[in-house]
């Protein structure tokens, strides 16, 4: 027989029939409406919709400029060459993250270099950053963490005080705010994803934001092989001429993608409120379960919720992290990890990173999980999780 307060890896019925993934896009028929009248129109790539998309969503993030690109990895290679980063320089980057984060400085030949982040948060701390400036630093690429801002005030003094230009891996905090401003209008640079997880999506996609028009011009030409004339005007010229100053790619995100992007940000706000009632809820039941630790979220800022971290209290368990993870994947909770330290992966071991110099990433990632998350999660959903959450934690409790 079984029973249903046993464990769906030792057996028991699991809690869900289905697999409740840990992110999901929401799209509708006014989406799949956008993009076949961007397929019907005569531009598929560069055209119209990509300026109205970069208007559009400028404005929501309170910048005067957004340069839509291919991907936000795309994003943050062109906002790391747009900060000026080159060989024989270094930018200092948080270990928790997506490899994208710190990749993108290799990608213009410059060096990384790993500070910890603040263990409540693990956004990056700005007394770590401090410590490692060096005469070669050109950069600080700080991440808003799960979807909260980091500390955007204290990393832009450090940054400015020492001349270097701070980017902002807003890949998970597109409509977060700090002390009330809008993530897109603080840093030098920021930088968004369009990917399906994140909370809007283009397919794949990305975004620079920036208040500086010459960034703004660098990062337009870096999208389109370097070129600096763009169609229009050499429609309006009439001229063949064009000459590339600075190598460039090919980062060009398509008509097509913003149609969707345009459909899509109408529905941001509404998504925003959704996963913060989610995150909420969350926060009540974890309240009452001792072992289990939610983030902290500070009052000077909104997080948007991207991500749902709880952190587990592993002496209060008889079972380890990736135990744990493997009983809620059985009762099909979508649970992930959010991330490997990146001085982990392979190609940072082999420029000489070892594990142990960031105790606060580290530590955390052994005890950490990305609860499910989404806008289209009902709530029905949600309690499948806290349910399940519960199930597993009081089967390991010690
Ligand atoms: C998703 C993500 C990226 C990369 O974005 P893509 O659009 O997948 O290229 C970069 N940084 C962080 C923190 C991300 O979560």
């Amino acid at each position: 027989m079984i029973r249903m307060s046993e464990l769906a890896i030792h057996g028991g019925a699991p809690i869900r029939k289905t697999l409740l993934p840990y992110g999901k896009q929401s799209i509708d028929e006014t989406d799949v409406e956008a993009v076949a009248e961007a397929l019907r129109s005569e531009f598929l790539t560069t055209g119209p919709l990509v300026d109205k998309f970069e208007r559009v969503f400028a404005e929501m993030v309170g910048a005067k400029y957004a340069v839509a690109v291919s991907s936000g990895t795309a994003a943050l290679h062109a906002a790391a060459s747009a900060a000026g980063l080159r060989a024989g320089d270094n930018a200092i980057v948080p270990p928790m993250s997506f490899v994208a984060t710190a990749n993108c400085v290799r990608y213009v030949g410059a060096s990384v270099l790993f500070a910890d982040v603040i263990p409540e948060t693990l956004t990056l701390s700005t007394e770590k950053t401090a410590r490692l400036v060096t005469a070669q630093t050109k950069a600080i690429v700080t991440v808003d963490y799960a979807g909260q801002p980091s500390d955007l005030e204290d990393l832009t003094t450090i940054a400015h005080r020492h001349g270097l230009v701070l980017i902002e891996d807003a890949a998970h905090a597109l409509g977060a705010t700090y002390h009330g401003r809008p993530v897109g209008s603080i840093a030098d640079l920021t930088t968004f994803s369009l990917h399906p997880v994140k909370h809007i999506t283009t397919g794949e996609g990305g975004v620079v934001a920036t208040n500086d028009s010459s960034l703004a011009t660098h990062l337009k030409a870096f999208r389109n092989h370097g070129i600096k004339v763009d169609y229009k005007q050499r429609e309006k010229g009439m001229t063949w001429f064009y000459d590339v100053e600075g190598i460039g790619y090919n980062y060009r995100i398509t008509d097509i993608q913003c149609a969707l992007g345009l459909s899509q940000l109408k529905r941001l706000k509404l998504w925003i409120d959704r996963r913060r009632v989610i995150a909420r809820a969350y926060d009540r039941a974890f309240a009452e379960l001792p072992g289990v630790k939610p983030l902290v979220q500070l009052p000077d800022r909104e997080s948007v919720f991207h991500l749902y971290v709880v952190l587990l209290d592993l002496n209060q368990f008889r079972a380890g992290r990736s135990e744990i993870f493997s009983a809620l994947r059985a009762e099909n909770i979508g649970v992930n990890v959010h991330y490997i330290p990146i001085p982990w992966h392979q190609c940072y071991r082999d420029l000489g990173f070892r594990p142990g110099q960031w105790p606060n990433a580290e530590g955390a990632y052994e005890r950490m999980l990305s609860l499910p998350i989404f806008p289209a999660m009902m709530d029905d959903d949600v309690g499948d999780v806290i349910t399940a959450v519960r199930k597993v934690v009081a089967y390991y409790r010690k």
